[in-house]
Parts: structure tokens; C-alpha cells; sequence
């Protein structure tokens, strides 16, 4: 049931676009030019989506290596399992710490070995998790680091250094609703000037100019400008959400998705350019929910059971969407029964644990992943969307707190 008629509320918050993005002018073409000052990096590589800069990292360093295998989170987007799958490499599943979102680091050395090619911890949500034990284990195995920092844009660890940069590669998503978006987008970033050498290289050969490809992301684009506001997002998403709620599809309520090919291709001056327009307004963005979230958590640690989630100590995350893990999944899932679909913003990040994909066997190993399965019966996601009122979010709280 629809309890808030006509509104829906996007789960994460992305920055809108304006009519006039659409028309960019010249010198709005330069979206890395318009990005370094925002994220103090000055080489960005602009992909066509986060899971294709990440093909590009990971064959990129598979070219130079004989190493096979790549570890991930237990807990993080399917679409990085695809993407690992897709350069023909191993796919080794690392359980989260218990209560954090740190990769689990007993079971991160066991897996870390001589045939491990890369370690790509999760900047999940725009949480920024310390990442030096991966650092330490990809050091003694002569591994690389990769940040997924696909939620994360703008984000910094606790020295200052932008998400992405203190690992050996990094990327971002530009996809729609994760933030600065072009539909679909990416940006792929490094700390070695040779392999962002080798990285533009890979691009050129893998990701060719593709008309189609292009004039499809278009269209989607300015869909996306059309129906990125709280009046017209039930057609494109409030509709298809509660479709999937109600067949109990819950895979497809999250968002996950898991395409059998992962399109690779240049992305076109226009869509840069109007990412590069938009991006003006991004630091604005970016403090406005910051400030937005300084105040809700506080009124959301006040609800006894109920644990925010933070970042790691002195880092300066991003907030797209605040993250609650709740004392039980029980109430979790009561909290989901009455307010998921809702229109209200209110979700998970990721259905499940990347081993319980029933459609991903052939892809994701089984492995004992308690601690990830734990976190993916209690998380909770609620957008951090301006539109998401005080009146409303207040509502959210205690309904959580009824539960
Ligand atoms: C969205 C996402 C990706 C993939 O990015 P796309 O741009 O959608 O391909 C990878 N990792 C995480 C954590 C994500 O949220």
C-alpha cells in the first residue's frame, strides 16, 4: 500500500539535473577538468559505467601478472562478482568483520596468497572503511588494491586522501541515483601514473566508440532528467518496486541487477558534458547531505537497538544514504513489511550476501560468510534525499522504533 500518494522518494540521493545541463557549452566538456578541484584528483579516466572501469583495472593488471584470483567482500554489489567473472579471473569471497563493513582480516590472509591479483575492499554506501589490512596483505603477496568507491564520490580517508587513491587503483559509478551521474558512467582513478598509462591503453581496445550504446544512454539521460523528482519517479521506479515487492522478489525491489554481458564503450561528449555542467553544483550537494545526515543520525541513535553506520576514524564519508544495522532481522524485516515500497525512500542496499544469489552460482563461489549474511538480515537503508521531509523522516523513526 501506498501510504504517501503521488510522492516517491528516490532510495539514494542523487543530484538532479537542471534543464540547462542539457545544454551544455563549450568548456563544459571537460568533466575532469570540472571534477579536480571537487575530488583533488587530477587524472580521472571517464568509463562507461563503475563495473566497466573495473574490467579495465582488472585487465589491466591480469596483462602484467599471472595471477588469477580477486577477493571481494562478502557484502557488496553483484555487479563486481559479474565483473571479475567477465575478465575470466577467480572470484575469492571475503566475510566482513563482525559489526563492521572491514573485510574480515583472518579470513583476508587466509585467502591472500601467491596467486591473488588484486583486493578490492567497498567503500559501501559512501562509508569510508579502513582499508590498511588489505594494503598489508596485497603487500606481502605482491598483490594490487583496488577501492570500490562506486557510492563514494568525494569521499576522503582519515589523512585527507580522496577514496581511491590510497589503495593502487580506485573508481567511482556515475550511474543513475549513486550521486554526479551521466545514466551510466564511471570514473577510474590511480596513484601510479603508469597503469592509468596502461588503463587508457586497455580502454582504446576494449571499450570502442558505439553509436547505438550511446544513443540509447542518451535517451536514458534525459529520461532521467524528466523523471528524477519526487512526482515522477513512481513511473520509472516506485512502480517497478512495488511490482517486485509484490512477488516477493526482493533481488529486483534492491536494485540488483545482473545483465549476462557488461556493455563496454566510450562514453560521448554530450553525456560528459552534461555531467560536467551538473558537477558545478556537486560540493553544494555533498555538504547539504552532509549536514542533512549530521542531524538525522543523531535523532536515529536515539532509538534503542538501532546502530548507525559510521566511518572509519577521521574519515570524511559521503552520505547518500544512511545505513542503520538493527539489533534483530526480525525487526528489520518488520520495519520493511510496513515502509519498503512506501515511497518513502526507505530499503536495503543489497538483497543478500553475495554467495546467496541463487542466479550467480556459476560466478560466486559458496563460502561461510556469517558476518555478511548477518549484516544483510539487519541493514536498513534509508535515502538521505533533500525531498525526504522532516515530517516524513520523523514518521521513518518511529515506525523503526516501533519495531
Ligand atoms: C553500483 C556499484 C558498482 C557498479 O557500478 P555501476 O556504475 O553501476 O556499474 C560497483 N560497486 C558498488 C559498491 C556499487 O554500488
Amino acid at each position: 500500500m501506498c501510504i504517501f500518494a503521488m510522492r516517491e522518494l528516490p532510495p539514494t540521493a542523487g543530484l538532479p539535473l537542471h534543464w540547462r545541463d542539457l545544454l551544455p557549452r563549450r568548456g563544459d566538456a571537460d568533466l575532469e577538468a570540472r571534477l579536480h578541484p571537487v575530488l583533488g584528483i587530477d587524472d580521472l579516466q571517464v568509463t562507461c559505467s563503475g563495473t566497466a572501469a573495473l574490467v579495465i583495472a582488472l585487465t589491466t593488471l591480469s596483462r602484467n601478472s599471472p595471477c588469477s584470483e580477486v577477493i571481494v567482500p562478502a557484502y557488496t554489489c553483484p555487479l563486481v562478482a559479474m565483473a571479475v567473472s567477465h575478465c575470466g579471473l577467480r572470484l575469492r569471497v571475503c566475510d566482513l568483520q563482525r559489526d563492521g563493513l572491514e573485510l574480515d582480516p583472518d579470513m583476508l590472509s587466509s585467502l591472500c596468497g601467491p596467486r591473488t591479483l588484486a583486493i578490492v575492499p567497498t567503500h559501501l554506501g559512501g562509508r569510508v572503511v579502513d582499508i590498511g589490512a588489505a594494503i598489508k596483505c596485497a603487500a606481502r603477496s605482491g598483490a594490487w588494491v583496488i577501492e570500490d568507491a562506486a557510492q563514494a564520490l568525494g569521499a576522503r580517508h582519515a589523512d585527507g586522501t580522496p577514496v581511491g587513491m590510497l589503495g593502487d587503483i580506485g573508481f567511482y559509478s556515475l550511474a543513475a541515483g549513486k550521486g554526479l551521474t551521466m545514466y551510466e558512467g564511471g570514473l577510474l582513478v590511480s596513484r601510479h601514473p603508469e597503469l592509468r598509462e596502461q588503463m587508457r591503453v586497455v580502454a582504446n581496445e576494449l571499450a570502442p566508440t558505439q553509436h547505438l550504446w550511446e544513443l540509447r544512454r542518451s535517451i536514458e539521460l534525459l529520461g532521467y532528467a524528466a523523471f528524477y523528482r519526487p512526482r515522477q519517479l513512481q513511473w520509472v521506479y516506485g512502480m517497478p518496486l512495488r511490482r517486485a515487492l509484490s512477488r516477493q522478489d526482493f533481488e529486483a525491489a534492491a536494485g540488483d541487477s545482473y545483465p549476462t554481458r557488461i556493455p563496454l564503450h566510450r562514453v560521448g561528449h554530450w553525456r560528459r558534458a552534461v555531467a560536467a555542467r551538473a558537477a558545478l553544483r556537486l560540493p553544494a550537494h555533498l555538504s547539504a547531505l552532509e549536514q542533512q545526515a549530521r542531524r538525522r543520525i543523531a535523532q536515529l541513535q536515539r532509538i534503542p537497538g538501532v546502530e548507525v553506520i559510521g566511518d572509519a576514524p577521521g574519515a570524511q564519508g559521503v552520505w547518500p544514504l544512511l545505513m542503520l544495522r538493527m539489533r534483530h532481522g526480525s525487526s528489520r524485516d518488520a520495519v520493511l513489511a510496513r515502509l519498503w515500497g512506501a515511497g518513502v525512500g526507505l530499503g536495503i542496499p543489497f538483497a543478500h550476501a553475495l554467495p546467496d544469489y541463487a542466479a550467480l552460482q556459476d560466478v560466486i563461489p559458496k563460502a561461510a560468510v556469517p558476518n555478511a549474511r548477518d549484516f544483510a538480515a539487519r541493514v536498513l537503508a534509508i535515502s538521505n534525499t533533500p525531498w525526504l521531509d522532516y515530517a516524513t523522516f520523523m514518521r521513518i523513526v518511529e515506525v523503526i522504533g516501533q519495531a
